[in-house]
């Protein structure tokens, strides 16, 4: 998703955050959302909120999330008190991530960030090739046992 940003030229546009429906007033800052038509290949549709109601839908957690100021287009040629409006916005935004409530895939990203780090590399795979031994020979153990006890019954 790609997001984009600008003064409303006309002000015909409407605010399609569902709890508005507002007309977008000429000379304000509206935030559009960019994505691709789902009826012309290669066409693009711009979905155009309030700078309030595009994070109040991101705030929603429902709505794709805007990652970073760089990743709003225009940002850069806004005037600064509408930079220092939409950075504020942004910052109030929840941290990523919350009520997601997989702790597994935590894990998951933070032993890929581990391995992605070159300098860290050569010393990342050592504590972690033990740890996967540690669990094989748990997993042979558990096994064995089983197996015992099989032999017990026969
Ligand atoms: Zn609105």
């Amino acid at each position: 998703m790609r997001f984009t940003v600008g003064y409303a030229k006309i002000g015909t546009a409407t605010c399609k955050y569902t709890k508005c429906k507002q007309k977008i007033a000429k000379g304000l800052v509206r935030i559009g959302k960019i994505s691709s038509s789902p009826f012309a290949e290669g066409a693009e549709l711009t979905h155009y909120f309030h700078v309030h109601c595009v994070f109040e839908q991101m705030k929603g957690g429902r709505a794709s999330r805007l990652e970073s100021l760089d990743d709003l287009e225009g940002y850069d040629s806004l005037e600064e008190e509408h930079k220092k409006q939409i950075r504020e916005f942004f910052e109030a935004l929840p941290p990523p991530g919350e009520g997601s409530p997989t702790k597994t895939s935590k894990k998951a990203s933070s032993q890929k960030r581990s391995g992605e780090g070159k300098d860290n590399n050569e010393e990342d795979q050592e504590p972690s090739s033990t740890t996967n031994e540690s669990g094989k020979k748990r997993k042979g153990k558990s096994k064995k046992q089983k197996a015992n006890v099989d032999d017990d019954d026969d």
